[in-house]
């Protein structure tokens, strides 16, 4: 029996805060107690009316094969949704539902790119970006988030990576890992780049309800911009409701068709109940939203404050999302031994900076989507693991 896989399979990467979880479980199942801070996901449960929604769904005989591009009564929900909230023009023909926000990326980056072209992506950032930037046989480029520029980007670092083999640029504010957001200025400078040198950008907003200090803006409302931008988001951040599989793009008009064929030859439609609970978390009542946010500022207060108070350890304030991103390098470990040590020794998940690109060397990713309660234990294990180091 052959046991060869395509070639192709040696260029993927993955997602490490999986294989975090899974050895966290491990230790769980030998009887140690784990403080999970490693998994992007808010520990809320999905808002009652939502789940209503989707209940009734599937009472009520949304059962069946859905059209590809999604529900049409969701998709132009998501253009009023993008038009009221970022000021950006799409027309629901535009919008493609998929199965959560990550297949966005799988499939235009599919669509885009091949051996020869270059995409630019952040770094330290999302690692499924690179990991499908190189499953296509494109150049994968990272542009470094530094902690001195509050994890923004330098627009003058990224023209200078920008070639004519420069096809994509993936741009994610507010971000994971870092909780860094790109300002207005910033976008504007990204966007002039963007059409001098005819680049698509990949705008992911998963967290764009997540922005702490000032407003979300979206590159695809700036001038000339939405037909060069593929806006990516969904209802797993904001809504709570990762394990559903909900999100959508919104697509420049000339990429739609391909990814629409992509889909065909994949997932068919996304589950025709769930985009109904979709439509029930945009148009419903937005309370939860507001109480989740103030939930994550208040997490995000206590966890920042309190790294900071551990000596050997320094945390910007993160912007938005649900991450803290800081710097261990003053333990005298790399990330990874870090990381390693805080879950073998002291039972706390994090994940090593380097999960997210070579620029996240130094430091490691606490998800504090979780209770105060979880995260005041963490802190108290995370100082006695530090303490417990030869000082450097
Ligand atoms: N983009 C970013 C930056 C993320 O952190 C995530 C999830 O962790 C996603 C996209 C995808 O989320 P989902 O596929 O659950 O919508």
């Amino acid at each position: 029996m052959t046991r060869t896989l395509a070639s192709r399979m040696d260029r993927i990467g993955t997602e490490t805060a999986f294989a975090v979880l899974a050895r966290a479980r491990q230790l769980e199942a030998q009887g140690r107690e784990v403080v999970h801070l490693q998994i992007g996901e808010p520990d809320f449960d999905t808002p009652s009316n939502i789940i209503d929604a989707g209940v009734e769904a599937l009472r009520s005989g949304w059962t069946h094969y859905g059209p590809a591009a999604g529900d049409p009564e969701l998709r132009q929900a998501i253009v009023d949704y993008i038009r009221r909230s970022r000021g950006a023009d799409y027309r629901p023909e535009q919008v493609l539902v998929t199965p959560g926000g990550k297949p966005i990326m799988f499939f235009l980056i599919t669509a885009l790119l091949e051996a020869g072209d270059e995409a630019i992506f952040p770094d330290p950032g999302f690692p499924i970006y690179q990991s499908m930037i190189e499953f296509t046989g494109a150049k994968a480029v990272p542009i470094a988030l530094r902690e001195e520029n509050d994890f923004s980007l330098d627009v003058d670092e990224l023209r200078s990576l920008v070639t004519d083999r420069t096809k994509l640029l993936i741009i994610n504010s507010p971000a994971n890992p870092t909780g860094g957001a790109l300002s207005q200025a910033d976008l504007e400078a990204i966007a002039e780049l963007a059409i001098a040198n005819d680049l698509i950008v990949l705008a992911d907003e998963i967290y764009a309800e997540l922005l702490y200090d000032g407003e979300h803006h979206s590159i695809a409302a700036l001038p000339g911009m939405a037909e060069r931008t593929v806006i990516l988001d969904g209802f797993s951040k904001t809504y709570a409701m990762t394990g559903w599989r909900l999100g959508y793009g919104l697509f420049p008009e000339w990429l739609v068709e391909p990814v629409v064929t992509l889909m065909v030859n994949s997932n068919s439609c996304t589950s025709v109940a769930v985009q109904r609970a979709g439509l029930e978390a945009l148009t419903g009542p937005q309370d939860a939203v507001g109480e989740f946010r103030e939930a994550f500022m208040r997490r995000r207060e206590l966890i920042v404050s309190g790294l900071n108070a551990i000596p050997g350890i320094t945390c910007v304030m993160p912007k938005g999302a649900f991450y803290a991103f800081p710097n261990i390098t003053a333990t005298g470990m790399t990330s990874q031994q870090f990381a390693d040590y805080l879950l073998e020794d002291y039972g706390v998940a994090a994940v090593a900076g380097t999960s997210f690109g070579a620029a996240g060397e130094g430091y490691i990713r606490i998800s504090y989507a979780t209770s105060e309660a979880n995260l005041e234990k963490a802190l108290g294990l995370i100082g006695q693991a530090v303490s417990a180091l030869p000082v450097s």
